[in-house]
């Protein structure tokens, strides 16, 4: 029978060849093992078994005939049932929706709407059938048969079921709604507060998330139904009877990590669950009938508890919807520890640049005063002329230059940590002849550095408005780089031109270089290219120098090729002669 059933359009095709060649024709219909399927009783029976449901309704709306998947399919035993009720009683079976899950009217069925017109197109039907709750999704086909005269004797329909299909749909779009939600903002428990009211009411009556808390067990962030005093009550037994964290259901998920399904509430267990009387008269009033408790897991611990709640006893959870549910805890789980992570980063990033900017600010006192006894201390051993006092002099030159150097680092630090934190930097402006103030910094650093030939080139003076102290800073950290990053015997040159409005000072080196995947990232704190692993540093320097230029109206730009040298070039608006 089950190959005579699978073989129905092949079987349709062979009747219409059988009928044109004019064997056994108009009764006859060939199966694949080339027997025949001759009698009205056989052609039944195909009727019958046919894997879609087939119904045919008069012109009355009377069912007069349904197969054996129609009756399944309407909640049937036996298709006689069926065909022997009025229509009225057999339509009072079931709840007819359409796909947004409204009402539909009798008379949008498209059986109904073929019977009327003379023809319909196909349609998506759902319905409810009354007595079990159970809900389907069907793909109706209308055909009609006309009597000889033309008019609509039957509707024959063909339903095609879809609920499987618009189950696995509805799972995804359920996800993916979740996703969306949980995705679209840092803060989880607004997030949370959504999710819940999304899977309110077509995943259950009642959603409601808790978080641990480290100190005060379980914190309630979400509780959603329909019935906004029904909330109010929620609210209140958690307020009077806090969930105990360490035992029954909820203590349970929580130690286990599991997930549990209390398909169907019992009075017993209600009473079992009240801690006195008026807390079952409380729990009996909020419609617990059954309920699945799922942990919000991330990185192996559990954040808190997703707790479902069915009120309608015809919908209990059943082991098939864990999948689902599981995923939906999986996904609300991730979302909280994502951004807990975010808010920790986010936080230990705001105490370093604290810390940084503290710091450098306490350090300025000290290094300041070092400084000036070492710049005294040397200017008094310079003026000694004992044996040996040369090497006093060496000594204390190099101690200035380093605290020289150890000071700039602190203002750089100072400066960056108060960009960062949006304070602004209280620059002092001046107007400056930049060519006089590159010679001096030059002539520093070739002193400094006996390995390095630098060149200094340019023409016409160039008056610009800075604060003279951080831009020696800036001058000084790229002359460094360019020696620190380039071998010994490599020229360092530096040019000062004036265009379009601005001066230029190009400081080119022969060096390391840059790789081309660096550049973009160059001037960001802490960050240091690939190629400099051997060589000392902090990764502050640039990121420093840009915002300082940025301030005072101009611009620091790199380029640069690996093995073959970079040129910085720092603009500055000019302001005349
Ligand atoms: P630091 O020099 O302390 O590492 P900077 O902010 O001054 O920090 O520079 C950031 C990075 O840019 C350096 O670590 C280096 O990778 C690259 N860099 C800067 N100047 C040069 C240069 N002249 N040649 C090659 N690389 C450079």
């Amino acid at each position: 029978m089950a190959k005579v059933r699978s073989e129905t359009a092949s079987a349709a095709r062979g009747a219409s060849r059988a009928r044109g060649g004019g064997r056994r024709a108009g009764s006859a219909i060939k199966t694949t093992e080339g027997g025949w399927v001759g009698s009205t009783e056989q052609l039944y029976m195909v009727l019958q078994e046919a894997g879609d449901a087939i119904t045919v309704v008069d012109v009355t709306g009377q069912l007069r005939y349904a197969n054996k998947a129609a009756a399944t399919a309407m909640g049937f035993e036996d298709p006689a049932d069926a065909v022997s009720l009025p229509s009225e009683e057999l339509l009072a079976h079931f709840e007819l929706l359409d796909a947004d899950g409204k009402p539909l009217l009798e008379e949008a069925l498209p059986g109904r709407r073929a019977q009327r017109e003379g023809s319909a197109p196909e349609g998506l039907v759902r319905f409810r059938i009354r007595a079990t709750g159970e809900e389907r999704w069907s793909l109706v086909r209308p055909a009609v048969v006309r009597a000889p005269g033309g008019q609509v004797q039957f509707v024959i329909n063909s339903f095609h079921d879809v609920t499987a299909l618009k189950e696995t749909e509805r799972r995804l779009t359920l996800l993916a709604d979740a996703g969306s939600i949980l995705g679209k903002s840092v803060d989880y428990q607004e997030s949370l507060n959504e999710l819940a009211r999304m899977v309110v009411p077509q995943l259950a009556d009642w959603c409601v998330v808790d978080l641990v808390e480290p100190e005060s067990g379980l914190r309630r962030v979400a509780v959603a139904h329909e019935d906004a005093s029904l909330v109010e009550l929620a609210e209140e037994v958690q307020r009077r009877w806090p969930s105990n964290t360490e035992e029954g259901a909820t203590g349970d998920v929580l130690k286990s990590g599991e997930p549990l399904l209390l398909p169907v509430i019992t009075e017993e267990q209600l009473l079992t669950a009240a801690r006195d009387e008026e807390h079952g008269r409380y729990l009996r009033a909020l419609g617990l009938n059954s309920v699945a408790i799922l942990p919000l897991t991330a990185r192996g611990r559990v954040l808190g508890l997703l707790t479902l709640v069915r009120s309608d006893r015809s919908r209990a959870f059943g082991e098939e919807e864990l999948p689902l549910l599981g995923e939906l805890a999986a996904r609300a789980g991730t979302a909280i520890d994502n951004s807990r992570l975010l808010h920790e980063a986010t936080e230990a990033v705001r105490l370093r640049d604290d810390f940084l900017a503290i710091a450098s600010h306490d350090m300025r006192t000290p290094l300041a005063a070092i400084l000036g006894y070492l710049q005294l201390g040397l200017r008094r051993a310079k003026r000694v002329e004992e044996p040996g006092s040369e090497k006093l002099v060496e000594y204390l030159s190099a101690a200035e230059s380093m605290a020289g150097r150890l000071t700039d680092l602190v203002a750089d630090l100072m400066d960056v940590s108060l960009l960062r934190s949006g304070r602004p930097i209280a620059l002092e402006m001046v107007e400056l002849e930049v060519a006089p103030v590159l010679e001096r910094v030059i002539d520093v650093h070739q002193k400094l550095a006996r390995t390095h030939r630098f060149a200094f080139v340019h023409d016409a003076p160039v008056v610009v408005q800075a604060d003279l102290r951080r831009f020696e800073r800036v001058l000084d950290n790229l002359l460094s780089n360019a020696v620190k990053f380039s071998s010994a015997g490599g020229e360092v040159r530096v040019t000062l031109d004036e265009k379009g409005g601005m001066a230029r000072i190009t400081v080119r080196d022969q060096g390391l270089g840059i790789p081309t995947a660096d550049l973009p990232e160059l001037f960001t704190r802490f960050r240091r290219a690939s190629n400099v692993a051997g060589v000392r540093g902090t990764g502050l320097g640039l990121a420093g120098s840009r915002e300082i230029i940025r301030q005072m109206g101009g611009e620091i730009e790199v380029s640069s090729r690996e093995g073959k040298g970079s040129s910085f070039v720092v603009t500055l608006p000019v302001t005349g002669g």
